[in-house]
């Protein structure tokens, strides 16, 4: 199926991609939709959720989603009640919220010129998709061992090994101890601890157990292909062993690079924060290698005494720094735009590292990485920015917090 693009006089598909809503998720969808665009004259419906699409516009100007050659961006509601804060969603609810999207799909394809092919993380789109005769495809925004170790989690169930006896398995070395040689395209010494954040439960009705077990179920039995963000010389092992178990898989990655090579490509960007350039500028003026780059990706948060830890373990490595702190990036509930998590850090850790530290509530971080002033990442791990360094050839200090940080922190 294609509609007529009567400029050129010849058919072009028209491809629908639907992300999953978090910023991890939008940007690398938007970046494969502007190739697929550039290179191969696809037409975009790219579709966002009312809150963020709010946010889109806020971050990036009024008209910014609109009048973009080949690209129509439509928001659907994500289910979620308003939320006053310009903030990262709850996982969790959104997780949840990502359940009622099938009758907004639904609607929104009927409205729409005829879809040749759903792109989309989301297992509900894809099954509502497929439910309506549409070709669809998941785009695993994550890599390969990540989704590998993901796909296992129904055999951790089966084998007794999730949910965890109890607690304290979490603190007790077990996680450490329990080394899953079997796992094919994975180290033989790959341990639990290595694995996604979701094992880390030893609840036997953990709602979000049961989320993850039914999306990997769908991600191995709806779509026509599955293309991961990643690049065969990173992953050639355990790409193959995904091959084995999913539809047809491709690599494709890092996007970045790749659209590197797009000259005059489209524009629009993604950004759902606004991105404080003045931090480029600091950085124009460090020798090269000599700052250490500190970002905990767009969902992650800590307690006030992590932030303050952080805080004085930058100021006692006498190394210059930028860092982001996320004005929502306290977990206490009390910050956000009105109360900026980075206002809970004490005066003397500004004083102390005066003019050799600079703190921004976001940044356009590819930018930055690629900047030469930038020695060095300490990074959640989130697997964009982990792609992001390893393309700019920053190396890396791991800090993950959740999800598969733990499976990427291992592997870088
Ligand atoms: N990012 C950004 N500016 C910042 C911090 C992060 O543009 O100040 C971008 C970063 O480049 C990456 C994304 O936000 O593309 C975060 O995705 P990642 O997978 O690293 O982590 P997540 O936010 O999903 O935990």
């Amino acid at each position: 199926m294609a509609i007529l693009d009567l400029e050129a006089g010849v058919e072009k598909p028209h491809a629908l991609f639907f992300p999953f809503p978090a910023q991890g998720h939008i940007k690398p969808t938007l970046q494969l939709a502007k190739l697929l665009h550039h290179c191969h004259g696809f037409q975009v419906t790219f579709v966002h959720t009312e809150h963020n699409r709010r946010r889109l516009l806020r971050s990036l100007g009024p008209g910014a989603l609109e009048g973009v050659p080949g690209f129509r961006f439509v928001a659907v509601p994500d289910g979620l009640p308003p939320s006053e804060l310009d903030a990262s969603l709850d996982l969790a609810a959104l997780l949840s919220a990502m359940e009622s999207l099938g009758p907004h799909f639904r609607k929104l394809v009927s409205d729409l010129p005829p879809v040749s092919c759903v792109v989309s993380d989301i297992w509900h789109v894809l099954l509502t998709a497929k439910e309506m005769g549409l070709p669809c495809v998941t785009f695993w925004t994550g890599n390969a061992c990540g989704f590998m170790a993901y796909q296992q989690v129904q055999t951790l169930v089966d084998m007794g090994i999730v949910p965890l006896r109890d607690v304290e398995q979490l603190s007790n070395g077990y996680l450490d101890k329990t080394v899953l040689d079997w796992v094919p395209g994975m180290p033989k010494d790959i341990r639990l601890s290595d694995f996604p954040s979701f094992i880390r439960t030893s609840d036997a009705e953990d709602p979000i157990l049961e989320i993850l077990l039914r999306s990997m179920a769908c991600h191995r039995t709806t779509p026509s292909a599955v293309i991961l963000h990643t690049f065969d010389e990173l992953e050639r092992e355990t790409i193959a062993a995904m091959s084995a178990i999913l539809p047809p898989t491709y690599a494709v990655g890092p996007l970045p690079l790749l659209l590197d090579q797009v000259s005059g490509g489209v524009v629009v960007e993604s950004s759902l924060s606004k991105e404080n350039h003045a931090c480029l500028e600091w950085l124009d003026g460090k020798w090269p290698n000599s700052v250490v780059y500190v970002s905990f990706g767009s969902i992650a948060t800590l307690t006030t005494e992590q932030l303050v830890e952080f805080a004085w373990g930058l100021a006692s490595s006498e190394k210059e720094f930028l860092w982001v702190i996320r004005n929502d990036q306290v977990n206490n509930g009390a910050c956000g735009d009105h109360h900026p998590a980075a206002a809970v850090l004490p005066p003397e850790f500004f004083e102390e590292t005066k003019g050799r530290g600079h703190v921004t509530s976001w940044c356009p971080q590819e930018a930055v990485l690629r900047h030469e002033a930038v020695g060095a990442f300490l990074t959640h791990c989130g697997w964009n920015s982990v792609l992001e360094s390893i393309t700019a050839g920053v190396p890396m200090l791991c800090w993950p917090f959740g999800v598969d940080q733990y499976t990427n922190r291992r592997y870088v």
